[in-house]
């Protein structure tokens, strides 16, 4: 009995190797191919450039916090969000050094998938045209679940998608607000009355427990809070109680949410363990004592 246990555990990992060694095989296939197509610079052709294309990653989720959403995501293996992650080495306040993104660990194939995405759209700027292909996106769609913009290119290449999928809702998340601007400026959307009607623009505060200082074109900024005290005062004072529900609950606030002239305040509530949750909070007040 036991030795058929063994020979069936057996055979189970070695399919499971097996697996693997396929998924990631053909994983650097794709790499090694978009990174040729790449290099080829200005000598790209249209096949090229549509190749490219297709190798953009449009995930559907179908479970997890935004249930019926698709997503085009950036990777937190990004630049951006690298430096970030260091800066939060010596600032525990700094959110990205709690990245779900990143701690999560996304599992391989959706990871590298991620990071080719960001490769693809922060180096070709692709036309109206032949964005319009990209046909998977679904009703609501979520930009940078995962990652950033890296770029003024990325910025770009994701305004263009939103408009040529005028039927899809977007919901755009950033920290680099500085790219997202320069998109925007690029794209000539300089005023809050003419920015795209079917995307909002979602800016993260960088410092737990701190609203960031807001831009033009922001239409919320989202705020992950330390602990049940300093959420609840923020939810007191209007913001917007994200607090780790799914979006589907909150009927996808940052997909549709009206634009006002200001930009709402979203709260959420930090995941960690209680550890690093007390040496969040302690540096928190310690912050906050300082600015009075
Ligand atoms: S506020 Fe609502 S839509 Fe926005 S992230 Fe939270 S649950 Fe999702």
């Amino acid at each position: 009995m036991k030795q058929n246990q063994n020979s069936n555990d057996a055979a189970r990992i070695a399919a499971n190797e097996k697996r693997l060694a396929t998924m990631r095989h053909n994983l650097d296939n794709l790499e090694t191919e978009a990174e040729a197509l790449l290099n080829k610079g200005d000598a790209m052709t249209a096949g090229d450039r549509a190749r490219l294309l297709s190798i953009v990653n449009v995930a559907y989720h179908d479970s997890g916090k935004i249930e019926g959403c698709s997503s085009i995501d950036g990777c937190a293996a990004c630049d951006f969000c690298q430096h970030m992650m260091q800066a939060a080495e010596s600032n525990p306040l700094i959110i990205c050094g709690a990245c779900y993104a990143w701690r999560d660990q996304w599992k391989e194939a959706a990871w590298r998938r991620h990071k080719l995405n960001a490769r693809i759209l922060s180096s070709v700027l692709f036309t109206e045209k032949e964005l319009s292909t990209l046909s998977t996106i679904t009703a609501l769609c979520r930009f940078n679940e995962d990652g950033d913009v890296v770029n003024v290119i990325h910025a770009r290449n994701l305004l263009r998608i939103g408009k040529t999928h005028l039927i899809t809702s977007f919901g755009w998340f950033y920290k680099n607000n500085i790219d997202v601007e320069k998109g925007l400026n690029a794209e000539g959307y300089t005023t809050r009355a003419m920015l795209p009607k079917n995307i909002r623009f979602i800016h993260s505060s960088p410092i737990i427990g701190i609203p960031c200082k807001t831009t033009w074109f922001d239409d919320a900024r989202f705020t992950v809070y330390p602990d049940t005290e300093t959420i609840t005062e923020a939810i007191a004072n209007g913001a917007h109680e994200c607090n780790g529900r799914r979006c589907r609950e909150c009927g996808y606030t940052c997909y549709v949410m009206t634009r006002h002239e200001y930009p709402v305040d979203i709260a959420e509530y930090l995941r960690t363990d209680k550890k690093s949750r007390a040496i969040i909070c302690d540096r928190l007040s310690a912050f906050k004592a300082s600015r009075v």
